[in-house]
């Protein structure tokens, strides 16, 4: 199934938001890649931030107990999105500071400090105003973990999107093969589960969906599927909201 059999949703609105939020390796990305294709939109992945403040962290070797410093680099935070340079696997490239991170945000060093980083209240303040505002710019599909529940509450749409352990473990472990950074399967898994685990039990902005999202369970549904029943989604609300607008 290719990505082109999606259609393209006419009249789309000039701006909205669509929160795609879920647990680590669900398929976010890629279903909000075919849905921000069909919908016109462009895709902001705000893991890409607390990564990156995780990537900064790690090579100044300050540690998660240090909040102020951290609250401080979450603050002056300068990433910047472009379409990829070059064919290694990469979606997109990643410029922290000038400087091409892509991969270095992916590395095990920076998964293991990611989760006890993104805890931190401090952090996820400074962070808050930088994603509300791009979200809030035009026609955004928002991938994250807070994004319905926390960051932009008034999303036009708020998706959950699941799937189980192994299946997430799964994907996860052919994206790195793919990308030539294979780890061991038993890594991917205990990595993931760890993050799962501390995303989901932070006292600030848990990992937990919206009272009003759709969540959705992806295990052996392709991801055009799932992109597909989304853009169907937002056409109902929409059409919901325009007609209750007249
Ligand atoms: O989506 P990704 O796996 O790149 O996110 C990396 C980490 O960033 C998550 O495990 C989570 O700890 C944190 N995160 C978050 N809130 C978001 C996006 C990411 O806490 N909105």
């Amino acid at each position: 199934m290719t990505t082109s059999e999606i259609a393209p949703l006419a009249n789309v609105p000039e701006r909205f938001t669509v929160a795609i939020d879920g647990p680590a390796a669900a398929g976010k990305s890629t279903v909000a890649d075919l849905v921000a294709q069909a919908l016109d939109a462009v895709v902001f992945d705000t893991g890409i931030l607390y990564r990156a403040v995780t990537l900064l962290a790690v090579e100044a070797g300050i540690e998660p107990d240090n909040e102020t410093t951290l609250a401080s680099i979450a603050a002056s935070i300068d990433v910047d999105v472009r379409p990829p340079s070059m064919p290694d696997g990469r979606k997109l490239d990643v410029y922290l500071r000038g400087r091409d991170v892509t991969w270095e945000l992916r590395s095990p060093e920076v998964d293991r400090l990611l989760s006890p980083i993104a805890a931190l209240p401090k952090v996820r303040m400074a962070l808050l105003e930088p994603q509300r505002r791009i979200g809030r710019s035009g026609r955004v599909v928002v991938v994250g973990r807070d994004i319905g529940t926390v960051v932009l509450p008034d999303a036009d749409l708020k998706i959950f999107l699941m799937a189980s352990p192994n299946e997430r473990a799964r994907r996860r472990h052919e994206e790195m093969i793919s990308a030539g950074k294979e780890q061991p399967f038993d890594a991917v898994v205990e990595a993931l589960t760890r993050r799962d685990k501390i995303d989901s039990e932070r006292a600030l902005s848990p990992l937990t969906p919206a009272a009003d999202a759709l969540v959705i369970d992806s295990d052996g549904t392709p991801a055009s599927e799932v992109a597909r029943r989304i853009v169907a989604e937002f056409e109902k609300t929409h059409e919901a909201g325009s007609a209750s607008d007249d």
